[in-house]
């Protein structure tokens, strides 16, 4: 007889909290500043911004600065001190940053956690009898040993339940041992990690040339844990270029979007029998601008014209001038001759001028024939100056005309762009796992799209050369966006390096002179629907000239829109990587929270956590394998624990939503150089070439795609897991004398439900939860005989025993176990 297997969603999270309102610093924060002064007609376009490196105290400064529109995205790092990473900045927003304490550190400052123990709190701590572990206040929360360029480092992170105790806080000491039976030694203080308010956790990273077997974690009242040293990313099996017959590297530069969608089309021809394109039905608002010019300076008698043509499309041919005519009491008039608009000044009784630039503004508006559809006065001006006539006709322009030195050749096209999606697989019709490669969503981040590319190509090369691509490529159902913000990604190649956003404005008039051109945009990654901006989560801002910018509404962008489409129409779609640069860093849900009383999203229960965590370390596995990169652990798991909230990302939605394993990654970012002892910073935009051992596009762009195909087998292998989890309760069932503390294991990454009150577990009893964030699964403490009865539920939806949790069922094959606890 054949078996039904019972294979369920693991979507049974709690709603969100409620949607709360957060006050936000004013719009139209000028991040500018007085230097964006605009001459007569031309407007230098130099980017005038440069990469600082700076130190933050944590995140509530953090908010204050993105909420005031400054650009520090990606690249930040946690540190002991707060948060510290790159800005990019103008001279005088340098000097604001500075003015909200933000302390900048010297450049090339590259971050290294301190290694040198700073003495300790003296032997007291460390004599303390351990308390058995419901009453222990110290935990270890994990200690990771990698190495990497022949360096050995220990990361652990440790936890008190003392750690929100303001006064005395309360200091935790670190020891190590040298390997097995070993004395401890080598104490140091550990770094408290505070945010939001919240206390997190202690950790630290340091150097060690042995690896160590246990390590012991004392804190200032006396409790005291141990902890067993484990691998991270040290146990990996050869990568798919160990192969000598795989074929790579592929790509060699960078490529803008019209060169990755043509390649994605003729892949697409190429190999017909694995690979299509499906077009994303949402255009986007396009590589164009309105053409603008601002006249008369930037005092009360300046005039910002826009036309209501793109530029590319009658708008760059408008010319405006503003004619002193002779004579007395003339009134303001309007003459049109083709493109031509002269406005002809007022004259006073006495023969001077006398329109003001808001009288000059309205006749544009309403007398220009349509050309002119928007003029005002600049910024916050009342615009009650005397317009001076100009020295001729002014033209405007929608200053997309200038090519950056160094951009790759070719025209680009203006104008709505419709994003192909490159599929790969041998059977696309749905049943096979689906996974979504979203890169570029931030114009600037150029790695992502060759790490993307390099990937797509390593598939249809190798599939029928090689038994794992083959493998992958019949078992997986691939989606490639290799850029999801075109216009942004060409503005960034060829206008202004830095762009983030896409290229849409929604400013209004205080904003839209042209001196703001570059912070124009939506933030992508912040304009979608769960734990949103909207929704008052932190790490978005509400101004539109700010570099997170949310948009007017969630999901307002068509970019965004695409991409719930694409997983609405294909809902095998169950995994996702949004592929940013630069950090070193894998994230996962909660990625955002409310920053008052820090309420995440919420967590993914363990099972999924702890799918997280060994999909994360295979795909980081590979990433090190080609010259030994390390993504280290404080850089991996919620985003929103090991760095900061961005509230409507795409993360949460695609999670919350639609129950896929959403990741996101920052490629590139700190590398070890063995030559300074440091770890190195990366870029957006590094050379190519660079240096191969540290940084360099190219390396970075092998080294990623190496992850991105461990991500496909993760994804393969999760379509064909058709075994049931087992679990059991630790120590198990019998009779005990005294109180006993329990605890669940399961065979592999997978959720307990479980009852204790005699009822029959269902997906709406408690899960089996962990201690705290971060942390293994929680320990009961059974004082009174009790039965646990439970069955767990694996990442892919296996249940174990295949027991249908959802119908009465009369062989009752759920798991059970009485703890009888009696007197003596
Ligand atoms: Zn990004």
């Amino acid at each position: 007889m054949r078996r039904t297997r019972q294979r369920i969603a693991l979507l049974a999270l709690p709603a969100l909290v409620g949607s709360m309102l957060v006050a936000t610093g004013p719009a139209g924060a000028d991040p500018t500043g007085p230097s964006a002064t605009v001459g007569q007609s031309h407007i230098d376009d130099r980017d005038a911004v440069r990469l600082v490196h700076i130190r933050l105290t944590g995140a509530d400064m953090l908010d204050t600065v993105t909420a005031a529109g400054f650009d520090l995205e990606h690249g930040l790092r946690r540190v002991p001190t707060g948060i510290e990473g790159e800005a990019v900045v103008t001279a005088e927003q340098l000097t604001a940053l500075k003015g909200m304490g933000v302390e900048v550190l010297a450049d090339d400052a590259g971050f290294a956690w301190a290694d040198e123990a700073d003495g300790g709190f003296g032997a007291a701590g460390a004599r303390a009898v351990q308390p058995s572990s419901h009453e222990a206040t110290v935990r270890v929360v994990r200690a990771d040993w990698f190495t990497t360029k022949g360096q050995g480092f220990l990361y652990v992170e440790a936890r008190t339940t003392e750690g929100q105790q303001a006064e005395p806080i309360v200091g935790m000491q670190l020891e190590n041992d040298s390997g097995k039976g070993s004395p401890f030694g080598f104490s140091r203080t550990m770094s408290r990690f505070v945010d939001s308010g919240q206390y997190m956790f202690h950790r630290n990273l340091f150097k060690l040339d042995t690896r160590p077997d246990k390590i012991r974690v004392t804190s200032s009242t006396g409790g005291v844990a141990t902890g067993a040293v484990s691998n991270w990313l040290e146990d990996a099996p050869p990568p798919l270029t160990a192969n000598p017959s795989y074929k790579s590297d592929f790509v060699d530069g960078y490529r803008h979007p019209q060169q990755l969608y043509s390649r994605a089309k003729e892949i697409a021809r190429q190999y017909p029998d694995i690979a299509e394109i499906v077009y994303l039905p949402n255009q986007t608002n396009g590589y164009q601008r309105k053409a603008q010019a601002q006249i008369g300076g930037t005092g009360q008698a300046a005039v910002v014209v826009t036309s209501a043509a793109w530029g590319h499309e009658g708008g760059n041919d408008i010319t405006v001038d503003f004619v002193d005519r002779p004579g007395a009491n003339l009134p303001l008039a309007v003459e049109v001759a083709g493109k031509a608009v002269r406005v002809l000044l007022a004259k006073d009784a006495a023969g001077g001028p006398a329109s003001t630039a808001t009288e000059v503004a309205e006749a544009l508006r309403t007398r220009s024939q349509g050309l002119i559809d928007r003029a005002h006065p600049y910024r916050a001006n009342e615009g009650t100056g005397i317009v001076a006539p100009t020295a001729g006709p002014v033209a405007l322009t929608d200053f997309l005309d200038q090519k950056r030195v160094g951009a790759p050749a070719g025209e680009v096209p203006r104008g709505p762009v419709t994003i192909p999606v490159l599929r790969i697989g041998k059977h696309r019709d749905g049943k096979k796992p689906g996974v979504l490669i979203q890169a570029q969503d931030h114009a600037r981040e150029w790695v992502p799209a060759t790490t993307s590319l390099e990937s797509a190509e390593r598939l249809v090369h190798n599939y029928r050369s090689d038994r794992e691509t083959k493998k992958i490529v019949e078992n997986t159902d691939v989606f490639f966006i290799l850029s999801n913000n075109p216009d942004g990604a060409n503005y960034s190649f060829y206008n202004f390096a830095s762009q983030r956003r896409n290229m849409t404005n929604h400013c209004p008039d205080a904003n839209a002179d042209p001196g703001r051109r570059n912070s124009w945009g939506v933030d992508l990654n912040r304009n979608y629907r769960v734990g949103s901006g909207h929704d008052g989560y932190a790490g978005a801002s509400t101004s539109c000239v700010s570099d997170t910018y949310q948009g007017p509404a969630e999901l307002s962008e068509p970019e965004s829109k695409n991409i719930i489409w694409l997983v609405e129409k294909y809902p095998n779609i169950k995994f996702m990587m949004s592929v940013h640069s630069n950090g070193g860093q894998l994230f996962w849900q909660p990625g955002a929270y409310i920053a008052d009383g820090r309420i995440t999203t919420p967590r993914p229960p363990l099972g999924d956590e702890a799918f997280y965590w060994q999909s994360a370390a295979r795909i980081l596995s590979q990433v090190k394998a080609h010259r030994e990169t390390v993504v280290t652990p404080e850089n991996v798991g919620g985003s929103s624990d090991v760095l900061y909230s961005s509230a409507g990302n795409v993360r949460e939605d695609l999670y919350h939503t639609y129950g896929i394993y959403a990741f996101g990654w920052e490629v590139g970012g700190s590398v070890y150089n063995p030559a300074t002892g440091d770890w190195q910073g990366g870029s957006f935009q590094p050379e190519w070439v660079g240096n191969p051992d540290l940084v360099s596009g190219h390396a970075e762009t092998m080294e990623y795609a190496n992850g991105i195909m461990e991500m496909f087998r993760v994804a393969a292998d999760w379509g064909r897991d058709k075994k049931d989890p087992t679990s059991q309760l630790v120590p198990g069932a019998g009779r005990y004398t005294k109180p006993v503390d329990v605890r669940f294991e399961t065979s592999e990454p997978a959720t307990v439900y479980y009852t204790t009150d005699g009822s029959r577990p269902t997906l709406e009893s408690p899960r089996y939860a962990a201690t705290e964030f971060r942390e293994p699964g929680q320990v009961f403490h059974v004082t009174e005989t009790t039965t646990f009865r439970w069955f767990s539920v694996d990442s892919a939806g296996n249940i174990e025993r295949n027991y249908d949790p959802t119908k009465s069922d009369r062989r009752n094959n759920y798991r059970t176990a009485t703890i009888k606890i009696v007197n003596r």
